[in-house]
């Protein structure tokens, strides 16, 4: 009987493990910790429903609604409220609205005309043509001007990877931007050109997409996968060690029982880059290829050196939520939240405003905003202990949102290991996957790590790849 194995229940297996049992193939996922949804976290505390991991999904894609329909999820989707469309970037040490609009644009006072002048040159300005990886940095400086980088992008590239734009690559973090380019010539000829192709495709731009949530949090769409998975699902299972047999796959398996083993037709690893380095791997086809790659002898049986894999920076990230009464706070918090660029000094990478964004986040009268410290920009900070952390956000909430007094609720986590860097270099990582998929048939990857950190972009990896596992399996 042929089966899969699942490695690791975070959104990407578990939405994977979810297609493939729909499709009559007997699935087991196997998760390390005591629980499922990876990185997701959502915690009801003294009536507080605090998100530590994301805290929306943005429906790109009609795959998105889809799973929450199969799941039987459509009357739990809250969307996020349409007032809370508004997003601030700190600027002159205040929030500041970031503009809606043509009009907005050339009005905000969160650029000067100088920068305003940039955006209307920057369609004449030329393409690169040498096809080098280049910074989001660079493209920016390149194509639009240095205040754009200070004070935009490189709280985008807080807000989105905790990461650093003077590292993060174009192409491996940003492919839309230089798709755009590389297509149009022009981000604003892109943007306005590129619309109707993406209707064409049924997706949405990530600034137009939908945002949503469950009535008790993220949580309930891990929670509920699991529990249609059921018995599918063995939780404090680490996958120590692969190896390939005969007609797939044996999975050394540690367990509070101690190690056991499991075989299976197909095995997806769907955990972190950073464990992929320590899972012990090997073929019984050793690969020319891959054996001198990866510096081994070639052999009856080859062990996969995954280590390279422990080379991609995951930065620690703490997530810091506080609840305030409404009276305590000056500033309305109406809208998504706000991101701080590092030029402004501050502690804190951004906060949502996680209470307008969804009912039932904070009790009658009370507010909750959820800030992130640490990142590539100061990853010390993430590792601060609680009160530390929860009085450094507390100094930038007072000036920034005219916080006054003591939160009502305090509730930090930290994730010494939270969001992948897709940092100059990363095509190599993403090369080497498909390598080893194409020499090691029925070994595959996905997530976060491959496909994309968001949310959307986990779901997204998890449905594909149930497809052409799918398919792997019919052919076989
Ligand atoms: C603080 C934070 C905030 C975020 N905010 C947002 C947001 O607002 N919106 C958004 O779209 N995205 C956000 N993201 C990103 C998004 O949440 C993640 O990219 C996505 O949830 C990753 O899902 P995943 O299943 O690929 O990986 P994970 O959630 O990391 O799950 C991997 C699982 O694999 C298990 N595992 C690993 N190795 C093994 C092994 N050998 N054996 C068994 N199990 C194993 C791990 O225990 C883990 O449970 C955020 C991420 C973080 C950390």
């Amino acid at each position: 009987m042929k089966s899969v194995a699942i490695i690791g229940a975070g959104i990407t297996g578990l939405t994977a493990a979810f297609y493939l049992k729909r499709k009559g193939i007997p699935v087991t996922v196997y998760e390390a910790s005591g629980r499922v949804g990876g990185v997701i976290q959502s915690v009801w505390k003294d009536g507080y429903l605090a998100e530590f991991g994301p805290n929306t999904i943005l429906e790109t894609s009609p795959k998105i609604a889809r799973l929450i329909r199969d799941a039987g999820l459509d009357s739990r989707r809250l969307y996020s409220d349409p007032k809370a469309e508004a997003r601030y970037i700190v600027r002159y040490r205040q929030p500041i609205e970031m503009p809606g609009s043509l009009l907005g644009f050339f009005t905000t006072k969160l650029f000067t005309v100088k920068a305003k002048f940039a955006v209307l040159r920057e369609p004449f300005v030329p393409r690169r043509r040498d096809g080098k990886e280049e910074s989001i940095a660079e493209f920016v400086e390149r194509r639009l001007n240095q205040e754009f980088l200070d004070h935009a992008i490189d709280a985008l590239a807080a807000g989105i990877y905790a990461g650093d734009p003077r590292k993060l690559s174009l192409q491996q973090a940003f492919p839309r931007l230089a798709e755009l380019e590389a297509r149009y010539g022009s981000l604003i000829k892109g943007q306005i050109f590129g619309a109707g192709e993406r209707k064409r495709r049924g997706e949405i731009a990530k600034d137009r997409a939908p945002k949503f949530s469950f009535d008790e949090g993220l949580q309930v769409l891990p929670d509920t996968l699991a529990v249609q998975l059921g018995e599918c699902v063995k939780l404090e299972t680490i996958v120590a060690k692969l190896k390939q047999t005969s007609d797939g796959w044996w999975l050394n398996l540690l367990t509070k029982n101690g190690a056991t083993s499991a075989e299976h037709t197909a095995v997806i690893y769907c955990g972190t880059a950073y464990k992929l380095a320590e899972l012990q791997t090997t073929l019984t086809r050793p690969s020319a290829t891959l054996s001198h790659r990866m510096g081994e002898g070639l052999g009856e049986v080859t062990s996969l050196d995954l280590t390279a894999f422990s080379e991609i920076r995951y930065p620690p990230v703490a997530s810091v939520v506080l609840g305030f009464r409404r009276e305590d706070v000056a500033h309305p918090c109406e809208g998504f939240g706000m991101l701080i660029p590092k030029v402004e000094g501050f502690n804190i990478l951004g906060t949502i405003f996680s209470s307008s964004l969804f009912p039932n986040r904070a009790p009658a009268g009370h507010l909750t905003l959820t800030s992130y410290l640490g990142g590539e920009r100061q990853p010390e900070l993430a590792l601060l202990p609680a009160e530390k952390l929860v009085e450094l956000t507390c100094e930038d909430l007072r000036i920034l949102l005219g916080v006054r007094g003591q939160p009502a609720f305090t509730h930090c986590v930290v994730y010494p290991k939270a969001i992948p860097q897709y940092n100059l270099g990363y095509g190599r990582y993403r090369g080497l996957l498909t390598e080893i998929e194409n020499q090691a048939p029925g070994l595959f990857f996905a997530g976060h790590y491959r496909d994309g950190v968001s949310l959307g972009d986990s779901i997204l990896s998890g449905c594909n790849m149930a497809e052409r596992v799918g398919k792997f399996l019919t052919a076989k």
